[in-house]
């Protein structure tokens, strides 16, 4: 029972089924659609082209508490983080599935980040393929598609009146232990229907960039005169980091007085000056060209030097998000361009 096939009216019902402690899934909220901790299951929206928030906080949270401490009558006393609950995130696109396992490189290889760890391990992932590829999608450059499987436990495509679903892992099975009554073997006709699907989308995919030799020509040009031109326009607001879904930059700080408190770990973002200010003053990366130019080296050189992946999955969310419209394609084409 590896492709079944759910009645969309079921959707609710299918979501009920999979008796998660914490839901995750995309709902409507103040006029654009976020991934939240579902209370109420008719909130969860399928409306694909309205994507703005990655889903990596289900993983990697903004704000985390490490541990906590309280000092009374001269015992201190520590108290752990508390232990993830079993996750279900639904509805995710495939190029955040790849996210998942872009961080996972990171947080999960040579060094074990326990806290990252242990939610991902109760953490299972059912993608939603895109339908409708938005404008700035650009995942096939970066080895994905609005179809790709890879990282989900489950992949749910919309063939039309059902959704076909791809069991992928042993979890996702077991996971659909209460849901046979809604769920039917996929038929022959319903397969063609969903690999056409997956071709229509792919078809719809408008952007492209060749990154052949994009990791050895970076450093080349480290200090070349582009880095200026491209960070002119640039207001480091840090908007395209704290949107990517594979940014994962952070920071640690504590909370609280010398008798109770906190250790927390918060987003950061390269792109912000404070982020390499150095105590003594110095800051190694003193201006936005050499911020600009650290963000597209972290993931087009760095990141596949050191834990061999590139660190983008072209979900174009930067190029959507920017205030000043910097495209990382256009980026990355000019970088293309630059005579050595
Ligand atoms: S979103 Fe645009 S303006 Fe803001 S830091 Fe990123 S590149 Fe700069
Ligand atoms: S760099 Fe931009 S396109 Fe690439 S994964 Fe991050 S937000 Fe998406």
């Amino acid at each position: 029972m590896d492709t079944v096939i759910l009645k969309k009216e079921n959707l609710i019902g299918f979501l009920k089924s999979l008796n998660a402690a914490r839901l995750i899934a995309p709902a409507a909220k103040k006029g654009t659609t976020s991934f939240e901790v579902i209370d109420d299951l008719s909130s969860v929206t399928l409306d694909l082209n309205d994507y703005m928030a990655s889903p990596k906080k289900a993983v990697f949270p903004q704000t985390e508490t490490l541990f906590a401490f309280k000092k009374q009558n001269g015992n201190l006393t520590i108290a752990p983080a508390d232990r993830a609950q079993a996750t279900v995130v639904f509805g995710i696109r495939p190029c955040d599935a790849r996210s998942f396992q872009i961080l996972d490189s990171l947080f999960r290889g040579d060094f074990n980040d326990p806290y990252y760890t242990n939610r991902r391990e109760q953490t299972l992932l059912i993608g939603l393929a895109c339908k409708e590829p938005t404008n700035r999608c650009f995942c096939p450059s970066l080895g994905g598609s609005p179809s790709s499987a890879e990282g989900l436990d489950m992949l749910v495509t919309d063939i039309g009146d059902a959704y076909c679903i791809n069991v992928l892992t042993d979890r996702a099975r077991s996971a659909l232990s209460q849901s046979a009554p809604l769920l039917a073997e996929a038929t022959k006709e319903q397969r063609a229907q969903k690999e056409q699907a997956d071709k229509e989308s792919l078809a719809k995919i408008r952007r492209h960039v060749d990154l052949q030799g994009m990791h050895e020509k970076l450093p080349r040009i480290f200090e070349h005169e582009i880095w200026m031109e491209l960070a002119n326009k640039c207001l480091g607001c840090g908007i395209c980091t704290y949107y990517c879904p594979t940014c994962h930059c952070f920071d640690i700080q504590d909370e609280g007085d010398t008798s109770e408190g906190r250790r927390i770990r918060v987003w950061d973002a390269c792109m912000f000056e404070e982020f390499t200010r150095h105590a003594s003053g110095v800051n190694p990366r003193p201006s936005r060209a050499e911020r600009l130019r650290n963000r597209v080296m972290h993931k087009f050189t760095y990141y596949p030097l050191n834990l061999g992946t590139i660190a983008c999955v072209g979900c174009g969310r930067c190029i959507e998000l920017c205030p000043v419209n910097e495209d990382i394609i256009e980026i990355l084409e000019k970088v293309k361009a630059v005579h050595e």
